[in-house]
């Protein structure tokens, strides 16, 4: 079965097709990315598994032609990777905010559409450019069935008591105010992974998931369900990410709104874009260029030790919930690639019986356990590969619709 994965953001279309059964030997035929949508320089990237590697800027004003332009160099008789559309079975997209509504993965109808059209209100970037792929979708491909795969449904399962802030109860009941938590793809996708890496049945494991990219979230799973997760109402809650706050007393978005004569759409940026990394550091929000600057200034390593510091809470809170821990896996840019913050995340919770292998954390981008040999929890590196999983969901619904 060919999916074609779609993950919409405001500017970019990111796609994956993949030919899907039920063996392990599942491959991605193409995949690429248009972006710049809406903005002059649009540009197409396109690789196929036979090699081909393509890139093109043309004009794209939106994300319906964005799609065209994809299904257009897929079915190209010199580059294409198919003779006609109708060869895409399914689509899968990727849909950030899922609601309440949305503990898994569904297919869409006019219903499922209407529920995500009101979900924007909680994600107003994110949820409308979705709906503009699921609609340019269902135009191109009106006889594939179209599968929304939510950011938020895996940590559906968090009970009450996390979920609720103390705030006046009555937010949560008008407007909906309540931890949600994102990532969850990756954050699912990366257990399964552990549990099959550790030969063990995912629901008897208790793990702690750190995605750490440009976005940073961790997850507390228990038993195959994730029961706490960093991020919030919103992605700004949590670990110090590239460009965003994470945590911080609530007064002090009053205090410095008054003391600076703030608009509530520049404190918005403060927080969601001059923060973390960048903020502190003054350098970057790449933990590249902060590692590589550390040695000679103060901020930056001040930065690193700000991550790890933060990191550890978190593990140690997670550890708590969970009452015991089996696994900790480290995935996304930062996740996959940095032995220096893996290492410094780890060092000085030996008393837990965790303990990073110096030499096995020397690994880059691909499955590994790097924990010592006296480690009673084991620490893993796990490139995270969401559009798999959303490929996975669709296929799985699909065949059962099929039944
Ligand atoms: P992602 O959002 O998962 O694509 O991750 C992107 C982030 O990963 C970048 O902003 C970098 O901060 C981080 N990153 C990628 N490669 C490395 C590396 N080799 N060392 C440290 N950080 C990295």
């Amino acid at each position: 079965m060919n999916i074609l994965v779609v993950n919409c953001g405001s500017s970019t279309v990111k796609y994956e097709l993949l030919s899907m059964n039920d063996n392990t030997d599942n491959q991605v035929i193409a995949k690429g990315l248009v972006e710049r949508i809406g903005i002059p320089g649009s540009r197409l990237e396109y690789k196929t598994n036979h090699q081909v590697s393509y890139s093109k800027e043309r004009e794209v004003p939106n994300h319906r032609i964005a799609l065209e332009w994809i299904i257009e160099v897929m079915t190209d008789p010199e580059i294409g990777v198919i003779k006609d559309p109708s060869e895409i079975d399914a689509v899968g997209h990727r849909v950030v905010h899922g609601g309440e509504k949305f503990t898994a993965s569904i297919l869409i109808d006019d219903e499922v559409l209407k529920t995500i059209r009101a979900c924007s209100e909680l994600a107003p970037l994110h949820n409308p450019p979705n709906i503009s792929g699921i609609e340019a979708c269902q135009a191109l491909m009106p006889k594939a069935p179209q599968i929304a795969v939510f950011d938020t449904a895996f940590h559906g399962t968090i009970p009450e008591y996390a979920y609720i802030y103390a705030i006046p109860y009555e937010y949560y009941e008008k407007f909906g105010i309540r931890r949600y938590g994102f990532h969850g793809t990756s954050h699912r996708y990366v257990a399964g992974r552990a549990a099959k890496m550790m030969d063990k049945d995912p629901s008897k494991l208790r793990l702690i998931t750190c995605h750490m990219g440009s976005g940073v979230s961790f997850t507390a799973i228990k038993n195959g369900k994730s029961i706490d997760t960093s991020m919030g109402f919103t992605p700004l809650e949590g670990l110090v990410m590239g460009t965003r706050s994470g945590d911080l007393d609530p007064y002090i978005l009053l205090y410095l709104m008054e003391k600076e004569n703030l608009s509530t759409k520049e404190m918005d940026q403060i927080l969601n874009k001059k923060s973390g990394v960048v903020g502190i550091s003054g350098i970057s929000s790449d933990t590249r260029d902060i590692e590589a600057a550390a040695p000679t200034n103060h901020r930056a390593q001040l930065t690193l030790d700000i991550i790890a510091y933060r990191a550890k809470k978190y593990i140690g809170a997670y550890y708590a919930i969970l009452g015991d821990l089996d696994g900790i896996v480290f995935t996304a840019g930062i996740g996959e690639n940095s032995s220096y913050i893996r290492k410094t995340i780890c060092e000085g919770l030996e008393p837990l019986g965790i303990s990073i292998d110096k030499d096995k954390n020397t690994v880059r981008r691909r499955e590994a356990f790097i924990n010592s040999e006296q480690s009673k929890v084991k620490l893993m590196v796990i490139p995270t590969n969401e559009e798999f999983m959303i490929a996975l969901d669709t296929y799985q619904l699909v065949h059962d619709l099929e039944r």
